[in-house]
Order: C-alpha cells, then structure tokens, then sequence
C-alpha cells in the first residue's frame, strides 16, 4: 500500500511490567456514572440508561506529561475516572461475558472544556470540542486483568497540587463496568484496542495553568499531569 501522505502513527499506551504497548483505536467515554452520594439501598428506581460520547483515539497522553494549557477555554475541568482498555471486540456483548473482552485497566482523566461543554448544552450543540480536543485523555500505565483482576471496588480519587478534590469508591458506578461493555456493543461494534472512561466522581472542578493533577485509583499506577501556561 502506498499513501500519498504519512499515516498518522498509532496512538498507543504504556503497559505496567512490559516493554509492549497497547494500541489504541477509539476513546468511548460515559456520561455521568456516579451518584452524588452512595445508593444507601438496593437499585436506583430513577437510573436512565448510560450516555454515551467519544474523543478521538490520538488525544490520548501518557503518564508524567507537562501539557500545554488547551486553547479557548476559561474552565478546564479535570474528571478522575476508570479507563477499561478491550482486547476482544464483539458487538450485542452479553453483561455476563463482557469482562472476558477486557484486557486492561487504567487510571484516566476526562479533560473538559467545561464553558465549551455548558455552551453546547444550552444550545443542543454537539460536545466535541468540549471533550475530544487535542491532548485530552491523558491515560496512565494500563495494568493487564491477567495481573490484577477486574477491579469493582476500591478508591478513585483526585489530587490537585496536594489538595483533595474527588473521592469515590468504583462500587459507587451506576453503571459497572459489564453493564456499560453490554450497553455501548449495542450501539457500536467494540473492537481491540477500544478505550471506555467510565465517568466520574463528584468534585469535578477548574484547573489553572501551572496545577499538577493527579490520579489515583486502589491498584493501579497514579497518573500525573502537570499544565502548562
Ligand atoms: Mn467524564
């Protein structure tokens, strides 16, 4: 095959205990995934069903990285959040097998350009911008589930210059994540090397130029980014 420009190199992500990468199609990620305070019994009578948006596959950055500040935005947000990597694809996926499809897990952070976001909201305008702009998925290290499991509880939370600012508990999702697997493959065909943030906890809020903001999820590498002006 001869392009007639460059093909864009495959966006990829770093493996904890290995040299190999993982490579990364599509960014799917979940719409609000956590209730502001913990179900204190049974199932949520009011629970709709999961929303879905994406980023694109190249706005994925590593662990570590000093960002530039995103452009035409007044409120960026940070967004702690569970990131399940899929290494077997399939469309229609049963919530009962759905986490024989997942490879990995990591720890991620939805950046937002939140004014961009509440304008397009008020409008009915797409999120695009506000969400898949360039450099917007930083990611960290992605453990493989043959190494620890598939992680349905433990601690999320996130730290910006030190300083608390989310905290949740991953069996706080509304939806899990075989529900979300189960939910998205009936909309979209999921294929290897499929991303899917699984939303946030409560505490989003503004990130400043010069703020280091860090994840941390019970078992998984933490995930700093620092922000440049
Ligand atoms: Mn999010």
């Amino acid at each position: 095959m001869t392009f007639v420009i460059h093909p864009a190199a495959t966006p990829a992500l770093p493996i904890a205990g290995s040299d190999a990468r993982f490579p990364v199609r599509r960014i799917y990620c979940v719409g609000r995934n956590y209730a502001a305070h913990a179900r204190e019994m049974g199932k949520d009578p009011d629970r709709e069903p999961p929303f879905f948006f994406s980023k694109p596959g190249d706005t994925v950055v590593g662990d570590g990285i000093t960002l530039p500040f995103p452009s035409q935005t007044q409120n960026l947000h940070y967004e702690a959040e569970l990131v399940v990597a899929i290494g077997t694809g399939g469309s229609e996926i049963n919530a009962d097998a759905a986490l024989s499809h997942v490879w990995g897990y990591a720890c991620g952070n939805d950046l937002t350009r939140r004014d961009l976001q509440a304008e397009a909201k008020a409008m009915g305008r797409p999120w695009d911008l506000a969400k898949g702009f360039d450099q917007s998925a930083p990611i960290g290290l992605l453990h493989p589930a043959t190494d620890i499991g598939h992680p349905d509880t433990g601690s999320i939370l996130l730290l910006q210059n030190g300083e608390e600012r989310q905290r949740g508990d991953l069996s706080d999702m509304i939806w899990s994540v075989p529900e979300i697997i189960a939910f998205l493959s009936t909309y979209v065909t999921l294929a290897p090397g499929d991303l899917i943030m699984t939303g946030t906890p409560a505490g989003v809020g503004p990130i400043a130029p010069g703020d280091t903001v860090r994840v941390e999820i019970d078992g998984l590498s933490p995930l700093t980014t620092r922000f440049g002006s």
